[in-house]
């Protein structure tokens, strides 16, 4: 792997025990939580285990059980949560993306009108 993982970011310490989070669902290779400043009725984080800092390094890096453990576990969020309405899932990267924490997640929003994102 050719990246610079900070073991220090904020869903580390939540993986490690150091920072509580409200927890949905953990699988061998993924943890789900709900972000701690939702915004929508649902708004779910999965995040691996392994240290993948964004979407780009997981797809590139991740083994296949954790890829599909990850995305298994998505879909389970997605089923238990009730998503029949319609739902985003949003993937932010490194800067241009915007994403805040540096550890790959995937945002499940659902449970009211969502907005057009791209035109
Ligand atoms: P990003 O912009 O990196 O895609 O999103 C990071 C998300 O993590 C944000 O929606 C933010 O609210 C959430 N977040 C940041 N710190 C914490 C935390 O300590 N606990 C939880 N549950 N969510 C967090």
């Amino acid at each position: 792997m050719n990246f610079d993982y900070d073991p220090e970011n904020i869903f580390a310490k939540i993986l490690n025990g150091d920072i509580p989070c409200e927890k949905v669902l953990e699988s061998a290779h993924s943890l789900a939580f709900r972000d701690i400043r939702p915004q929508a009725p649902t708004h779910v984080l999965v995040i691996p285990k392994g240290p993948y800092m964004s979407a780009d390094h997981f797809c590139q890096w991740a083994s296949e059980a954790e890829i599909v453990d990850f995305m298994r576990t998505v879909g389970k969020i997605c089923e238990a949560e009730g998503v029949e309405d319609g739902f985003r899932l949003i993937a932010n990267a490194r800067d241009h993306g915007v994403q805040e924490v540096p550890h790959f997640h995937v945002h499940i929003l659902a449970g009211r009108p969502l907005g057009r994102m791209l035109d």
